[in-house]
């Protein structure tokens, strides 16, 4: 039998267009920032559904674990380990973990944050990868990489729902595999 050319119908998942389920929602949480909101996009289960299929598809080569974000990152992090079939790892703000953690300090326009992982949550020499809803200017994925080089992991890459290339924060994450489902 010869192979049958896959046909894409205006019905199929991967033909989905995703913008859809966003809103621009402008001057959020500051004058001057064009906040891009998923509650959309997460009050839609085929539009879930084709976002994770889409991560999920991603290529970073061997990955043995999913580190996210606090808190839009869990979202989208969890789902995406349960289909990989591999374990979830919460990367959080301080003091919000109850066992012994590992920490790193990251500077902001004002000031500075701090990321937070449970010391056993990933083990030496494992890939993991990384995800965020949104990679804006990359100092939080930044800082969620040197989190998880600390604890002696290796970073596979870096995976996001939105990235606004505008403001090039895959700069910050040079020498680390980026990829992102959609692109503003
Ligand atoms: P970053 O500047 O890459 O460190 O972004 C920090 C965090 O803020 C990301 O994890 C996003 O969840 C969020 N964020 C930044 N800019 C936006 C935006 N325009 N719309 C929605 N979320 C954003």
């Amino acid at each position: 039998m010869p192979p049958v050319a896959k046909v894409l119908h205006a019905g199929d998942p991967a033909r989905m267009d995703l913008t859809q389920h966003l809103r621009d929602v402008p001057d959020f949480p500051k004058p001057g920032i064009l906040f891009k909101d998923i509650t959309p996009l997460l009050g839609n289960a085929a539009a879930m559904r084709e976002t994770i299929a889409r991560l999920s598809r991603m290529d970073f080569g061997k990955v043995d674990a999913i580190a996210a974000i606090e808190s839009r990152g869990f979202l989208f992090g969890a789902p995406l380990a349960v289909q990989l079939g591999i374990g979830f790892v919460p990367i959080r703000k301080p003091g919000k973990l109850p066992w012994k953690t590992n920490r790193v300090e990251y500077a902001l326009e004002y000031g500075t944050d701090t990321v937070e992982v449970h010391q056993d949550a990933v083990a030496k020499g494992q890939r993991v990868l990384l995800v965020d809803d949104v990679l804006a200017t990359g100092g939080t994925m930044g800082a969620a990489c040197k989190l998880i080089e600390a604890c002696g992991a290796t970073v596979a890459g870096c995976a996001f729902v939105i990235e606004l290339d505008f403001l090039q924060g895959r700069k910050k994450l040079a020498g680390k595999q980026v990829q992102s489902v959609l692109h503003f």
